[in-house]
């Protein structure tokens, strides 16, 4: 029976969903042995560094990657680069097929005026922060305005301004990065706006995330009952509302009418609301917002603009993939037709594939799709077994499952003390060592 060797790139949800495709796909005909590369020391992708602290249910999935990662055709080589430590060219030489779950991580830019200056950051840098990704440890977040500007009507957007929003001690018990969690015990931080381009209909927030904003302890939620009022009226206008439009709609007019507590912390939605500028003298002062009207169906520019002042402010407006040597990437995403890589042997899952879209379970079904494509495409023979390891340079450390086991329980005993679910470390040497 063919073993065939098959290298993940990507340890997050995409990665892991694939090597749990492949394990299911195993039959007395066809047997994989999964090397999985990742570039950090420390596992989940997303799960680790994009959900939401204050969201730890989503993160449970984390047992189906382990419970993947347990099975014994499966082998982690964390803390190795692909395209830096090993060249793609290498991979593609050595395994049947190289699948690409490596993301989306860089942040869309508005391409207005004033988007560098200091205190414009991105979700792709503000969301990894709190959540304790080494590569944004020491970001500069500036918390000392006492208003902050959050744009995009999308999840992510949502997620930015909720953490800025709350009191942070209900993040206490979470596993917010410990020094993004001291920072905002200190901000000055009371109002946060959203600011969505299209109406409250057109919003790409899910009506579970709408649905949890009344709840929130210490901070109201702000939406005009004419603006949930006009979005109606238009979505009906439009034709049939469907489903999610329908749930989204109803959990607006709850946001509107949920009475006001008079906290000092609120979170206020703006609609047809298009960045223009931000201006300031060397640091974010201002925000100026064109108003858009929805005339006919379409969203147009009025040529008005209003402003608000702010010091911070975060744009969520999507991501696209970052570049990785050896691999072609189109509009912000691997070049790729239903996940082939055409005229390779490399496929592609997740956001890397399709672009940042869905949520964590959404690379299941694209896994187990992509990995059909590449078993109807496997050749008879499978390659001969090789010691990928006398690739990887001389002087790596490489995290495999048993260092990684062994971060992951430091990590969680850590918290345990704490009351927390588990103190990350978001030093790469520190993770090293606490691996060995
Ligand atoms: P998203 O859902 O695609 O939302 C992006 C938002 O950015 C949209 O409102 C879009 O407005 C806006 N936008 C794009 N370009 C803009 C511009 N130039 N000016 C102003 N606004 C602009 O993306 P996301 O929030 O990054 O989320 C990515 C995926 O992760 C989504 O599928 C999301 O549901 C998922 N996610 C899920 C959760 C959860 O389940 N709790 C949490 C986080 C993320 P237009 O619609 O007008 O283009």
């Amino acid at each position: 029976m063919p073993q065939y060797k098959i290298a993940i790139v990507g340890a997050g949800p995409a990665g892991y969903f694939t090597a749990q495709a492949l394990q299911n796909s195993q039959s007395d005909e066809l047997s994989f042995s999964i090397d999985m590369f990742e570039r950090l020391p420390t596992m989940w992708g997303l799960v680790r560094s994009g959900v939401a602290p204050d969201h730890p249910k989503i993160k449970t999935v984390a047992k189906v990657f382990e419970k993947v990662a347990s099975e014994p055709n499966f082998r982690l080589f964390g803390n190795v680069e692909i395209g830096t430590d090993i060249d793609i060219e290498e991979l593609c030489a050595r395994y049947d097929a190289v699948v690409m779950c490596t993301g989306s991580a860089i942040g869309k830019k508005l391409g207005i005026p004033g988007e560098d200056l200091p205190g414009s950051l991105s979700a792709a840098e503000f969301v990894p922060w709190y959540n304790g990704h080494p590569d944004f440890a020491s970001l500069d977040v500036p918390l000392d305005g006492t208003t902050a500007v959050v744009i995009g009507a999308g999840n992510v957007a949502m997620d930015c301004a909720r953490i800025l929003a709350i009191d942070p001690s209900e993040l206490d018990s979470t596993d917010t990065a410990t020094a993004a969690l001291e920072a905002l015990h200190t901000s000055s931080i009371r109002k946060v706006y959203i600011a969505g381009r299209r109406g409250p209909e057109h919003a790409a927030f899910t009506a579970p995330e709408l649905r949890d904003l009344p709840k929130l302890e210490h901070t109201d939620v702000v939406i005009s009952k004419e603006e949930v009022e006009a979005a109606h009226i238009r979505a009906e206008a439009a034709g049939e509302i469907e489903k999610h439009l329908a749930s989204n709609l109803e959990a607006w007019r709850l946001i509107a009418e949920h009475p006001h507590s008079g906290h000092d912390r609120e979170m206020e939605f703006h609609f047809l609301a298009a960045p223009k500028e931000f201006k300031g003298d060397g640091k974010i002062e201002e925000v100026v917002f064109g108003i858009n009207e929805i005339r006919d169906g379409k969203v147009v520019d009025t040529g008005k603009t209003y402003s608000i002042k702010a010091n911070l402010v975060i744009s969520a407006i999507g991501y696209e993939a970052a570049h990785i040597n050896g691999i072609y990437f189109h509009n912000g995403k691997i070049d790729n037709e239903e996940g082939r890589v055409l005229g390779t042997n490399i496929y592609t899952v997740g956001w890397a594939k399709r672009g940042p879209s869905g949520v964590i379970g959404t690379n299941k079904s694209d896994a187990s799709d992509v990995v059909k494509l590449l078993i109807s495409d496997l050749p008879e023979q499978a390659r001969p077994d090789c010691d990928i390891t006398t690739f990887i340079p001389a002087g790596i450390q490489i995290v495999d499952q048993a260092s990684w086991t062994k971060i992951n329980a430091a990590e969680v005993a850590a918290g345990e003390a704490l009351g927390k679910p588990r103190l990350k470390e978001t030093s790469i040497e520190k993770l090293l060592e606490m691996g060995k």
